[in-house]
């Protein structure tokens, strides 16, 4: 069936039920070495996850790892240009769930970034991105430790679906023509909003389906953490794109309501219904009034309109949520982009689950990533209904390819998220805990030893920091 793998002789398929994988206790997990670093960061971090298996179910439980190829690793093999194989996408097809390490974008011949066909091939919809703090990792940041999150960044469409036309461009000037003649309005709203000529246009699809299923699995994962971190945020810039990222959010309240009615509560939900908690004998116009403070100042239809959701509120989830029930579910608030980059750095620890769209969580990934200690220790995963791969948030850093020196942490702690998928807790766990008791005994690679206050000096090598981990298990 494969041209030019071999699969492992033993070992078992992951299946998938309803986007869930069922997972055997000998799972064949495909692997992607990577380009540049990918070869002193592969065989550093497989070590790491091996032990940890072992070490935590003796061998009843192990991984059985299939070599794939991808990237410069896949042109030695199967010849010039065959970036992404069709043998590899048969083997994340056939056994769903894989881990990659950072493959170069390939420059000219036509060739997309491999990362990205990956995502569509096999529609990973959800990005998922935790960016936790170690003590001890050097932060720009005064309070590190406040920060805990997990950015669920939507991974198929939005303007990376790459719907664009060049200024200049024949079709982009008919669109522009088509817009600026038929499609925008005459009338006094849309008045000085004709797209000038020598314009570049791009397309923005957000669709109802696209993120209520990432909103879904961003609600699904908060269910299952502590009480205290049981929150989803929806990340949006809605004030200004109505229906496009104003929609995402509306779509994201609606099926926190829906769905998962029994489980939520949305932040507006909680204040009429603590409210009334605080005040048992408030009127609903009062209640209207405390959350909405411009009330008195509204029409009376925006009035009455605000007194129809307070009673529609207390009669629909009153019982269920109320009595202090509501502080017991998931809350699931809004928030503007621009103003979570602001909260992010002035109240970390208000948020849990951040629930965006794929440009704003490509953004706020990476920012959220240099609070706690950078692209080394910045884990990733895609994730869709019948597929799942695992990847450190950087790139190949080539300068340092070969020199067995860059920091593992980061595809480390992707195997972390590749383990906790599988349900494997307590190997999970084994490697978090040997990677922060590394990081305390300063024992760490030269990104994060050059920072360390004293620094230290040398730095563990990448293999070496992998030893580390496996030593403080
Ligand atoms: P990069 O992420 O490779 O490197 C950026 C910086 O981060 C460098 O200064 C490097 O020293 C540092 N860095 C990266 N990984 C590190 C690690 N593990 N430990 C310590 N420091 C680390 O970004 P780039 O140089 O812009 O990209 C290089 C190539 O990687 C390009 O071809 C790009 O397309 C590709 N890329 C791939 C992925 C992926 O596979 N997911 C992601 C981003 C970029």
């Amino acid at each position: 069936m494969y041209d030019k793998l071999i699969p492992p002789t033993t070992g078992s398929k992951i299946t998938f039920d309803h986007g869930q994988p069922i997972v055997p206790n000998d799972p064949i997990i495909p692997y992607i070495r990577g380009d540049g670093t990918g070869v002193d960061l592969w065989p550093a971090s497989q070590r790491v996850l091996d032990a940890a298996v072992a070490a935590a179910y003796g061998g009843d439980r192990q991984i059985n790892w299939f070599k794939v190829y991808a990237g410069d690793e896949a042109c030695e093999v199967y010849g010039t240009y065959q970036y992404l194989p069709e043998d590899t996408l048969g083997a994340i097809r056939e056994y769903g769930v894989a881990i990659k390490g950072p493959l170069t974008t390939p420059i000219g011949g036509g060739i997309r970034s491999l990362n990205v066909a990956l995502r569509q091939i096999f529609d990973l919809y959800s990005c998922v991105r935790p960016c936790r703090y170690y003590q001890g990792t050097p932060s720009p940041h005064k309070n590190p430790e406040q920060l805990d999150v997990i950015i669920y960044r939507e991974n198929t469409e939005d303007i990376y679906l790459g719907i664009e036309w060049k200024e200049g461009s024949e079709t982009g000037k008919k669109l522009i023509d088509l817009l600026n003649t038929d499609l925008i309005p005459n009338t006094p709203e849309h008045k000085g909003k004709q797209i000038r000529l020598d314009s570049g246009i791009g397309i923005k699809p957000i669709s109802k389906t696209g993120s209520q299923r990432l909103v879904r699995r961003a609600i699904a994962h908060a269910l299952r953490l502590p009480p205290a971190k049981q929150m989803v945020t929806l990340v949006h810039k809605g004030n200004i794109m109505k229906y496009t990222e104003g929609a995402f959010r509306d779509w994201g309240y609606e099926l926190a309501t829906t769905e998962f009615r029994a489980q939520c509560v949305t932040e507006r939900e909680s204040w009429i219904l603590g409210n009334l908690e605080g005040n048992p004998d408030l009127s609903i116009e009062d209640n209207a009034r405390l959350i909405d403070p411009g009330y008195d100042t509204l029409t009376p239809e925006k009035q009455q309109a605000i007194c129809g959701e307070v009673k529609e509120v207390l009669e629909t989830i009153g019982a269920s949520h109320g009595q202090g029930q509501w502080k017991t579910k998931v809350m699931v608030n809004d928030r503007i982009a621009d103003s979570i980059f602001q909260q992010l750095q002035t109240r970390p620890g208000e948020y849990s689950i951040l629930a965006t769209m794929n440009l704003n969580g490509d953004y706020l990934s990476d920012a959220a990533a240099a609070i706690v200690g950078g692209l080394g220790m910045a884990p990733g995963a895609n994730i869709g209904d019948t597929a799942a791969i695992f990847e450190a948030t950087h790139g190949t850093a080539p300068k340092h390819a070969g020199l067995d020196r860059v920091n593992p942490g980061s595809v480390i702690l992707s195997g972390v998220m590749l383990l906790e998928y599988l349900g494997w807790q307590e190997a999970a766990d084994l490697v978090t805990n040997g990677l922060a008791q590394a990081i305390a005994h300063r024992e760490v690679t030269y990104d994060l030893a050059r920072l360390m206050e004293p620094p230290v000096n040398p730095p563990l090598k990448c293999s070496e920091f992998g030893e580390a981990i496996i030593k403080h298990f």
